[in-house]
């Protein structure tokens, strides 16, 4: 090469650096490219509030701002009326669990478990002024579950299950360190981690556990979502 031209090959080879840098930037921050990375845990509680547990577990989600999710029993709100309006004030979703969790009740036929959310949303509504849009079936639900799932989305709810268990009721008198674990073990390597965690009166492990559950997920890269 003659002398004369090395100049001009240096500036060609900078600036098809420059451009593939430009177009690899381009790639990672196009929305495709986005959607198919990002990875987002939805902590959902059910079967709450109680005085005790739900208090800590709301300071944990105030401190880390974290907004969760939380399907209630109505028949618990009585007495706890102010943290149902603090969840609300927090910034975090209620959504409908049921009224009373008694399974014999609620799935005894379809109208008994409409009245039984009827009940459980009326209570939300006459309490936050909020009208609840998501649903969790107490147990999982019935045989009838895909039945009843249509008849809850007709009337605007969304049905919300869940993909992963911290453990504090599938294991007896789990430890903290127990439930941190098996929240991580039952969430694999999904990128959408939908986990239920409870928050009602014996579920203090839970509360303990919730910071280091946290901390976990945050570190590996997900992103907190509230239904
Ligand atoms: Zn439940």
């Amino acid at each position: 090469m003659q002398k004369k031209y090395v100049p001009l090959v240096v500036f060609l080879a900078a600036l098809l650096v420059f451009a593939a840098h430009l177009g690899a930037r381009a790639v990672l921050s196009s929305p495709t490219f986005a959607l198919a990375e990002e990875k987002r845990i939805y902590l959902t509680f059910d079967d709450g509030p109680s005085t005790v547990v739900t208090a800590r577990i709301l300071d944990t989600l105030q401190e880390e701002n974290v907004k969760a999710t939380f399907f209630i029993v109505s028949a618990r709100v009585h007495g706890r009326e102010e943290t149902l309006r603090r969840i609300v004030r927090e910034g975090h979703t209620v959504g409908i669990h049921s009224a009373t969790h008694v399974y014999s009740q609620i799935y005894a036929s379809d109208e008994a478990l409409l009245a039984d959310v009827a009940e459980c949303a009326d209570c939300i509504r006459r309490v936050t002024g909020v009208t609840p849009r998501v649903y969790r079936f107490p147990g999982g639900g019935s045989a009838a579950r895909e039945r009843q799932t249509r008849l809850l989305s007709d009337r605007g709810l969304k049905v919300v299950r869940w993909n992963a268990v911290c453990g504090d009721e599938e294991i007896r008198n789990a430890d903290a360190e127990t439930l941190v674990r098996e929240s991580i073990r039952t969430a694999g390597k999904k990128n959408t981690v939908v986990l239920l965690l409870h928050d009602s009166a014996p579920h203090a492990a839970t509360a303990e556990a919730l910071p280091a559950i946290i901390a976990h997920f945050r570190a590996a890269g997900y992103v907190f979502c509230a239904y």
